[in-house]
């Protein structure tokens, strides 16, 4: 019997095993700007490169995206080869993109006038958590396109929550990213403050962490990249600051001044253009270390 076609266009760092856990129940087409990255995927994973967007799009039940940003997915989208001339009315696509929700609204819309359903459904759990399965979901659209969502989602996601209509996912996940891009800037400013203090990192970490100022970033981000110097590349500090920039949208669009997260952006942004866009998102830290003249090791 036929396997379900699904495809998968963005194999990034995160986009890559998430699509890799997909070829275990379906017959996989994967399209990446860089064609190579396909090909390699491909011959690697049992799945099929596409030559275009428009070509991965055909046949295929459910399309899923994982681009940069929603204005990348947009683009995608666009002219002859793009991805909405393939994509059949009855099929979906399932953005997982830590995206925009005005630019997303503005997809969602075209791509229904054309059958197709859509749901916005960025992810949370990291690399670590797409290559387990155990990334959560949140999912923004209309009841109907998130039951047909689910169960794709379930390749990669154990938890997987409907958080509201379209464009929400991308919201919640927004903020979520400024609040933890809060984290990792509060640790970076109160550890280089305490080792100049005379407490080392590594006891201030621990002590931490048996406070209630402990979070994922004390006790699993600064323990793990920081204490260890090892600082691996998993998420790129530029799609932090996208994230931090798409919540102040939010906040714009709610009328609230969230004064503390709209200084994160701020922050983010210098590290950014100080740090550059290959730089990982716990790198931030390093920022902190040069303005206080001390290292955070141990
Ligand atoms: P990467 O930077 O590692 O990969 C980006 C992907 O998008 C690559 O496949 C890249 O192709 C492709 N791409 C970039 N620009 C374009 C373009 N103009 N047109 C088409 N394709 C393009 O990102 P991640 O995989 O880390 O992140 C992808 C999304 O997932 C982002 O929205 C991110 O915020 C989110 N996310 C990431 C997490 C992580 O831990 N990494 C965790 C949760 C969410 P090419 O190979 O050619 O460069």
């Amino acid at each position: 019997m036929s396997r379900t076609r699904v495809a998968f266009a963005g194999l990034g760092a995160i986009g890559r095993p998430m699509a890799a856990r997909l070829t275990d129940r379906y017959d996989v087409a994967v399209w990446n700007r860089t064609a190579a990255v396909a090909t390699e995927f491909a011959r690697s994973h049992g799945a099929t490169a596409a030559a275009s967007p428009r070509e991965l799009a055909a046949g295929a039940a459910a399309v899923f995206t994982c681009l940069p940003s929603s204005h990348e997915v947009a683009a995608l989208l666009d002219g002859p080869e793009g991805l909405a001339a393939g994509l059949e009315p009855g099929a979906m696509l399932i953005d997982c993109t830590s995206g925009d929700p005005v630019t997303t609204g503005a997809i969602a819309r075209k791509l229904e006038e054309n059958g197709v359903a859509f749901v916005d459904a960025p992810v949370t759990g990291g690399v670590a958590g797409a290559e387990a399965g155990t990334l959560t979901a949140m999912v923004g659209g209309s009841p109907q396109a998130f039951a047909l969502a689910e169960s794709y989602l379930s390749a990669f996601a154990k938890t997987i929550i409907h958080v509201g209509p379209t464009g929400s996912g991308h919201a919640l996940k927004a903020v979520s990213n400024a609040i933890l891009a809060a984290n990792i800037l509060a640790l970076a400013d109160g550890l280089t403050a305490l080792v100049k203090a005379g407490v080392p990192a590594a006891t201030a970490v621990s002590v931490l962490n048996a406070s209630n100022a402990r979070s994922l970033a004390s006790q699993q981000l600064i323990p793990e990249r920081v204490l260890t110097g090892a600082y691996p590349k998993t998420f790129r500090l530029a799609l932090l600051d996208k994230d931090a920039r798409n919540a102040v949208d939010v906040f714009d669009a709610a009328h609230v001044p969230a004064p503390l997260l709209r200084r994160v952006s701020e922050l983010l942004g210098n590290a950014r253009a100080e740090l550059g866009e290959s730089a990982d998102h716990v790198e931030v830290v390093r920022m902190a270390e040069r303005l206080a003249g001390v290292e955070v090791r141990g």
